[in-house]
């Protein structure tokens, strides 16, 4: 029996991984394809948190990064937030803050986490790892390395943040 339901939005910049990341997770594959591979609003996947069983509906943007009106209506009810960033794209991860706020004007504060996605690009970085601890530092969360492509730390990403909605 179900008692929780998590609405999750990941936001970050056009093509830093985000709707992989939501693939991976609910679906646990991976593809190359620079599509819009979800062609739904959201996926959903079901954990257990201290025998609890909790849903996670993961909402997507669609590739409608750009369009304020359009992604506004996708934080609506949102109770957590994944800020996603690229290893190899510095626009994103100096977009972080903003969309923090974009999806804080729209929904007030709740949970987040800031990611840094594609990490086995470590060799081609264009942010250092101080400059994103630093960033985490300063707006007071917890930052995780992943690789959507190799499956590292996708789940503890998503374990943490219903955690924290759950007990804090
Ligand atoms: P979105 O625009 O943020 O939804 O980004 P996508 O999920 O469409 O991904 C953009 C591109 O990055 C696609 O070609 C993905 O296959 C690729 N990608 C996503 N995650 C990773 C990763 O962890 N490592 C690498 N090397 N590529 C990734
Ligand atoms: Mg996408």
């Amino acid at each position: 029996e179900i008692e929780t339901a998590i609405k999750v939005v990941v936001v970050g910049n056009g093509a830093v991984g985000k709707s992989s990341m939501i693939q991976r997770y609910c679906k646990g594959i991976f593809t190359k394809d620079y599509k819009k591979t979800i062609g739904v609003d959201f996926l959903e996947r079901q954990i257990e948190v201290n025998g609890e069983e909790v849903r996670l509906m993961l909402w997507d943007t669609a590739g409608q990064e750009e369009f304020d009106a359009i992604t506004k209506a996708y934080y609506r009810g949102a109770q957590a937030c994944v800020l996603a960033f690229s290893t190899v794209d510095r626009d994103s991860f100096e977009a972080i803050e903003s969309w923090k706020k974009k999806v804080e004007d729209e929904v007030g504060e709740i949970g987040m986490v800031i990611v840094q996605n594609k990490i086995d690009l470590i060799d081609d970085a264009v942010v250092e790892t101080e400059e994103a601890e630093a960033l985490a530092h300063r707006l007071r969360l917890r930052f995780y390395r992943t690789s959507v492509k190799d499956n590292l730390n996708v789940d503890e990403v998503f374990r943490y943040l219903t955690e924290k909605y759950l007990f804090q």
